[in-house]
């Protein structure tokens, strides 16, 4: 039996289809980000849902898939019914639900529309709508559109609270859907058949493997990669790799020499091969040249699909909590930190108390363009602060540029952020003892505090997760810092 995901799952690789069916528990488990990233998809869901006052939700979990049809045939049979949201259909030995059907009105037609917290309309939309409709129709209804439900980028949320004919549109999307329709249950019976095989299909990882969704089964289908694996040098994405597999080149020393490389990736191999650090001859000078004392500052923002502040937008970036660490030239170190009440759009407040902290001499380092492109961002949307902000970015140096242009370990397998650096500079150093461990939780945990999601007792210890987590990214920073300065004399003896 397929359900809409592994029909989706199997579009995208027949491999996944396999596992997914067969072998689930291959799957890496999803992650704190992406289980908050699913309840917020459950939220969203059900805010779409009271567009419609009138619907009826089957609400039948996945598992009693039997109950859910049960349901639907008895609803679909009602004239009175106009929005269904949730009915279960199985056919062609395929389960879906769909998230709403209405009604045509005094008949017995229907609109198919699928809810998605996108901006836009992509192919696997469609190719949702598309089984959903085979699947409908096999069953005996009639359907006349397919639309999709997304989010209207233009929309600003006012003072009196959301307006959800605003937030959200609808689009038609029935004649993309339509083009789609024959391939839909050749492809139905293709996935029964290497499902029902018996035999896990050989398929190459690529692209695919990343899109349209990030797949479960990466680390399995990668288990056998060698420790100097071609995907461990830095550019190199899946579709090089690919090409790189197909002729049989999987680890670095089997790179030819007439392969196009940057520095970069010319270093990362060599280092990959001899095991050897490298470390840049100008780190003692570079690291000379920048001013004490240095701000390690690091934001956490969040940018929810539905605003929560009047006057902003859709997916709108709100920092909402910056942490900033000052070594002085002396060695003494200090920490300031600042975490919205949640209450107001805190971005004003946030900026302000910001540059208090770092204003005065020296340099303000970052781990990445985020901290300068949200500055940027609050600059352009109040004019007022735009004056105050711009020249900081003159004091800025991006940390992780210096590492990237001064060092290379080959643990470091390609890549730069402070969770791959960290371990590798600074062992035992690290987030492992903290209740919230990266940034897309804390955004999420920051959601659910404004939301009204957290418990007014829980309130404290969530704001205490929060400023430990932040906290710790400037720490990190400090001691990455620390590092590299260490380098720096220890080339300079
Ligand atoms: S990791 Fe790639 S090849 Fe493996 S199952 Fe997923 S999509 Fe297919």
């Amino acid at each position: 039996m397929l359900s809409k995901s592994k029909f989706i799952g199997g579009w995208q690789c027949e491999k996944r289809a396999y596992l997914t069916a067969n072998d689930p528990k291959l799957a890496t488990p999803p992650d704190a980000a992406t289980r908050a990233r699913f309840a917020a998809g459950t939220r969203f869901g059900e805010l779409a849902r009271t567009s419609w006052p009138n619907g009826i939700l089957i609400s039948s979990p996945a598992f009693r898939h039997d109950d859910a049809v049960h349901k639907t045939k008895k609803l679909l049979k009602d004239p009175n019914i106009e929005v269904i949201f949730e009915a279960g259909f199985t056919a062609l030995d395929t389960r879906v639900r769909a998230d709403v059907m209405i009604r045509k009105s005094g008949c017995d037609t229907w609109d198919l529309v699928e809810v998605k917290s996108s901006t836009s309309p992509k192919l696997v939309h469609d190719m949702d709508l598309a089984i959903q409709r085979v699947v409908l129709e096999a069953s005996g209804v009639n359907i006349e559109s397919t639309k999709l439900m997304l989010i209207d980028t233009t929309y600003v949320r006012s003072n009196g609270g959301l307006d959800l004919a605003e937030l959200f549109k609808i689009i038609d999307r029935t004649a993309e859907v339509s083009i789609l329709m024959p391939d839909i249950s050749p492809l139905v019976d293709r996935l029964h058949e290497v499902v029902d095989s018996g035999t896990e299909p050989t398929v190459p990882i690529g692209p695919h493997c990343a899109e349209p969704y990030g797949c479960d089964f990466f680390a399995y289908c990668t288990s056998d990669r060698p420790e100097n694996w071609v995907m461990y040098v830095p550019g190199f994405g899946l579709s090089r790799v690919q090409k790189l597999e197909a002729t049989g080149v999987v680890a670095t020393d089997q790179i030819s020499s007439d392969e196009h490389l940057n520095e970069l990736q010319k270093r990362a191999i060599e280092s990959s091969k001899s095991g050897d650090i490298w470390i840049s001859e100008d780190i003692s000078t570079t690291i000379a040249n920048i001013a004490f004392p240095l701000r390690f500052i690091d934001f956490e923002a969040a940018s929810p699909v539905v605003p929560l502040y009047a006057s902003t937008r859709p997916y709108e970036r709100i920092p909402f909590q910056w942490s900033c660490h000052t070594l002085h030239d002396d060695g003494r170190l200090e920490h300031a930190e600042y975490l919205a009440e949640g209450d107001d759009d805190p971005r004003v407040e946030f900026t302000e108390t910001l540059l208090s902290e770092i204003e005065g001499p020296g340099s303000v380092l970052v781990y990445s363009p985020y901290e300068a492109t949200t500055l940027k961002m609050i600059g352009e949307r109040f004019e007022d602060l735009q004056t105050l902000v711009d020249p900081v970015f003159s004091r800025f140096v991006d940390l992780m540029g210096l590492v990237k242009s001064n060092y290379y370990h080959r643990d470091l397998k390609g890549s730069f952020s402070i969770k791959d650096v960290l371990p590798v500079m600074v062992p035992g150093f690290d987030y492992s003892d903290l209740a919230i461990q990266e940034g897309e939780t804390a955004a999420s945990r920051f959601v659910d505090l404004v939301e009204g999601r957290v418990e007014a007792g829980d309130t404290g210890q969530l704001r205490s997760n929060l400023l430990a987590y932040c906290e710790r990214d400037t720490e990190a920073m400090v001691k990455i810092w620390q590092h590299l300065e260490l380098l720096a004399q220890k080339i300079q003896a």
